[in-house]
């Protein structure tokens, strides 16, 4: 079946959010580290091109999301969705506005949404203001963000400070009235000049609607609430099915590995319930950095116990000794020890038969993902909100397909590494 829904996601975890929605709303979705360069399964319906587009040079932002359409288009997907932070991060140089009407430009369309909205989290627009939680954008802590400070909360002038077109507002007392009035809306929005419409919704409801408004739209641009309203246009067109089990992965053989770098509080938890019932192996970075080849040591160790079920190799440990460790040997050095010996077990483990891998921390995963030549990630059943398995698509197709669960720091239930293995078919 043709590709439905092509995204282009501004940056990795942003891209992981909106794929795991889509496979939730029942499409079967892969997420792809930047512009793809292996195939992709021929059984899909959305693919997530993740970028690191968010806070890069506004030029090189539109450059990398031109590059992302025209794969999608080669591809001959339908609808193009361009996916931000639900917060709307960003500055009055973008990258959100430039980006938008680059893509539109590109798509020769004269018209989209923006619409960041994600009640189920907190985050809801009315008359163009986005709330977070309870607050306004510019009373949250978005307000003193690093990188994208966000001080105003109404996003039409956010937005309209971003681009060369004019933005208007399709409000809620609009977007109440279902998906004809919002059409409407649409139409009285463009014979006025508007190129963008900011979209207010507080409720899935309204998600909805707005989605089914946007079925003609050639871009529609969002967090990844809009992402629940989308399929169903699919749907009534025949074209996804009315209930296909959208997290099915190709089955998985092959022995189990956790690798642990986070050193988060959920994840200390999980390290400590893991230990106290399977094999585990402390990667010390004072070590690494005396030279001690803790890697060879640690795929020894393994080989010895790894038939017999699930081993767990971790350098994660409480805050005080990592300060500690830091103190030596200096922030960077520690993590990049740690990172680059962990990424190389990794590697070992695949060797030794591991299938089925479980890699804790963001960056750690990062480090992983980029040793293993992993270039995307076709999502599977989720094992905790937010942290489904997947299996690794690479530039060669392998014959033994590789199950990776990638757990970002504080994700995830005190059992999750015993429980997780039960989530696989
Ligand atoms: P999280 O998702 O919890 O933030 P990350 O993997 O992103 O986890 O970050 C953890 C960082 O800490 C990594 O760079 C890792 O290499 C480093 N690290 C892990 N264990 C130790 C340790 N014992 N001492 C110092 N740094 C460590």
């Amino acid at each position: 079946m043709a590709l439905l829904l092509g995204c282009i996601a501004d940056d990795f975890t942003g891209g992981t959010d909106l794929a795991g929605m889509l496979v939730k709303a029942g499409m079967r979705t892969v997420q792809m580290i930047g512009v793809p360069k292996a195939p992709l399964p021929d059984d899909i319906d959305a693919v997530v091109i993740a970028l690191k587009s968010r806070t890069i040079a506004p030029a090189s932002a539109v450059a990398e999301s031109l590059e992302a359409l025209r794969w999608l288009r080669a591809e001959g997907c339908r609808q193009v969705y361009f996916k931000y932070c639900s917060t709307f991060d960003s500055t009055p140089r973008g990258n959100i506005g430039p980006v938008a009407e680059a893509l539109m430009a590109a798509l020769d369309s004269c018209f989209s949404i923006a619409c960041p909205a994600f009640p189920a989290n907190g985050r809801t627009i009315y008359k163009g203001h986005l709330f977070v939680g309870d607050v306004p954008l510019s009373e949250s802590g978005m307000s003193r963000h690093p990188l994208t400070p966000m001080t105003d909360s109404n996003l039409v002038r956010v937005l309209q400070a971003q681009v060369k077109g004019k933005v208007g507002l399709v409000e809620q007392s609009t977007v109440a009235k279902g998906e004809a009035a919002i059409r409407e809306r649409y139409a009285v929005l463009q014979n006025e000049g508007c190129n963008l419409a900011v979209v207010d919704a507080i409720c899935d409801a309204d998600l909805m609607d707005i989605g089914a408004a946007c079925a003609d739209l050639p871009l529609v641009t969002a967090g990844s609430g809009i992402a629940l309203g989308l399929p169903q246009n699919f749907r009534r067109l025949g074209l996804l099915g009315d209930n296909p089990i959208a997290d099915a992965l190709p089955a998985t053989g092959g022995l189990r590995a956790v690798v642990a770098g986070s050193c988060s509080v959920a994840t200390q938890a999980q390290v400590a319930v893991m230990r106290a019932q399977h094999p585990s192996f402390k990667i010390e970075p004072l070590e690494l950095a005396r030279g001690g080849d803790l890697v060879s040591a640690a795929l020894a160790w393994a080989a010895l116990h790894i038939e017999a079920g699930p081993v767990l190799i971790y350098a994660t440990d409480n805050a005080e000794s990592i300060k500690d460790v830091q103190a030596q040997l200096g922030v960077e050095k520690a993590s990049s020890l740690v990172e680059k010996a962990l990424a190389a077990i990794a590697i070992g483990l695949v060797r030794l038969g591991v299938g089925k891998l479980i890699v804790a921390g963001g960056e750690t995963s990062g480090a992983v993902v980029q040793a293993l030549g992993i270039n995307g990630l076709r999502i599977g059943p989720e094992i905790d909100p937010g942290v489904p398995w997947t299996t690794a698509i690479t530039e060669v197709p392998s014959d033994k397909p590789l199950a990776l669960a990638l757990k970002s720091g504080n994700f995830g239930t005190a059992d999750f590494f015993l429980k997780a293995w039960g989530k696989l078919a």
